[in-house]
């Protein structure tokens, strides 16, 4: 029983890890302590946000981070690698049966980095990028000017058409006008489906590559629930800790293109993928971090994730109706997706007041803009809600009426003194608050130990 013994000693570690934590560091200890039953007490709404799994968040603690492992499985820069090679391998084919590709790069950093290293090895400086606006649903990572993309390229960006859905329309016109080197799609704040093939015909149109950045979607799109990019799109970007429930980091993916030659003919788009990330942008990758994205693969691509992963949608619609019930307009009307964007502002309350406010009661959401926002991004109009969060409490589509009554009680009761300054009655923020645990107990993280007082 080489192996058992094996797992022991490791379990043993973590055991010893955690005691050495609380005896020599009580200040650090108590701070993550408090950031535990923070999570276990609250209402995580960001829709950009999770709840990994224990097991992948124990593979971040392991002693694979003391290893230097500059290059990839095979061909390293340092010895010491065997097990290593073998983590990264794993992860690379779990990653490649998750999402159906044929190329997978584990070692980049986050989606940010991810993009990154699409945009470079595609675009010279200067060249044209055509991506989603920021205010449209669009990341910063697509051409906004706050961001490397939006200064390094000449980025060009589509919105929405009068229904609020993508308008391919003005995708296709840019791509026209402008000929970009590289067209981005994938956003942050659109309740939509994408539909992938377009943007690959526009993109062969004009010469352009095609990068599908399904950060947001990607537990869906790995569940087959929201269609895959991943033979449309010549490069496929995501991060691994938004639906993924797993580690903090970044993949990149290649589907059908995998083995296109580069245009000099030199290489093929992995091989230039593989030299871009590393060493153009990074020298040794984390491997606690590629463990603990092998480890969330894994859980995305079981049989029971796609239960977890009809439940997201299926409380997000919930939660869209529920509010529009309320008389609240939410953006496009409803929701395909996890993600409900709410306009606030028509009940005369700013973004980010309504963020705060329900901060204050539980309930974790973010300010956000929508379509033709006149506040600015440290206001907005709107907030932003998902449901990854709640999908992995085992909240039913029946408890969203009950969230949203209280998100309703909050944002009815707040009074407005400025666009960022507002009061809410201590006695609503007390109630608010105790409903918000109450539902915490009855529904509590399914993979998380309760916490006990
Ligand atoms: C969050 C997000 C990113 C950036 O992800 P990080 O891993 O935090 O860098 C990139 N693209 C989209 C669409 C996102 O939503």
């Amino acid at each position: 029983m080489q192996e058992l013994k094996t797992e022991t000693d490791l379990a043993r570690f973590l055991r010893n890890a955690a005691e050495r934590l609380h005896n020599e560091d009580p200040e650090l200890y108590a701070i993550l302590d408090n950031e535990y039953r923070r999570q276990s007490n609250v209402l995580t709404m960001v829709a950009s946000s999770s709840i990994a799994d224990p097991s992948a968040l124990a593979c971040e603690a392991m002693p694979t981070m003391n290893v230097t492992a500059e290059g990839y499985p095979g061909a390293r820069f340092h010895a010491g690698c065997r097990h290593i090679d073998e983590i990264e391998t794993l992860a690379i084919e779990r990653a490649k049966k998750a999402f159906g590709a044929r190329f997978a790069n584990v070692q980049v950093m986050s989606a940010t980095s991810a993009n990154e290293v699409v945009m470079f090895s595609t675009l010279e400086p200067g060249q044209k990028l055509l991506g989603m606006e920021l205010d449209s649903g669009g990341h910063l990572t697509h051409g906004s000017k706050a961001s490397i993309s939006g200064q390094v390229f000449d980025a060009v960006g589509y919105g929405l058409d009068e229904n609020e859905r993508i308008d391919m329309n003005a995708v296709r016109e840019l791509a026209h006008e402008h000929k970009p080197g590289l067209i981005v799609c994938g956003t942050t704040a659109y309740s939509r489906e994408i539909d992938w093939k377009p943007f690959r015909d526009i993109a062969d149109e004009v010469g352009a590559y095609l990068l599908a950045d399904i950060t947001h979607i990607a537990g869906l799109v790995a569940a087959g629930i929201h269609p895959s990019p991943i033979d449309h799109a010549h490069f496929t970007t995501t991060c691994t800790h938004k639906q993924l429930y797993g580690g903090r980091g970044g993949l990149i993916m290649i589907g059908k293109d995998w083995d296109r030659p580069t245009p000099d003919g030199k290489l093929t788009l992995s091989k230039m993928i593989q030299k871009k990330v590393f060493p153009f942008f990074q020298g040794a990758p984390n491997q606690s971090a590629v463990a603990a994205k092998a480890r969330g693969l894994a859980y995305v691509a079981s049989p029971e994730f796609k239960a977890v992963a009809q439940k997201i949608v299926d409380l997000s619609r919930a939660l869209a109706k529920a509010f529009m019930d309320k008389g609240y307009r939410v953006i496009t009307g409803g929701t395909d997706n996890h993600i409900v964007v709410v306009d606030v502002f028509s009940k005369g309350i700013t973004g980010v007041n309504a963020e705060k406010a329900l901060e204050d009661c539980g309930i974790v959401v973010n300010k956000n803009r929508i379509p033709g926002d006149q506040k600015p991004p440290s206001t907005t109009s709107g907030i932003r809600l998902g449901t990854n969060g709640l999908a992995i409490r085992d909240m039913r589509p029946e408890d969203m009426t009950e969230c949203v009554d209280l998100i309703h009680r909050v944002l009815t009761t707040l009074v407005q003194k400025g666009d960022k300054e507002y009061a809410l009655e201590p006695d609503v923020q007390r109630s608010v608050q105790s409903a918000v645990e109450a539902i915490c107990r009855r529904r509590p993280i399914s993979t998380y130990p309760a916490p006990q007082d």
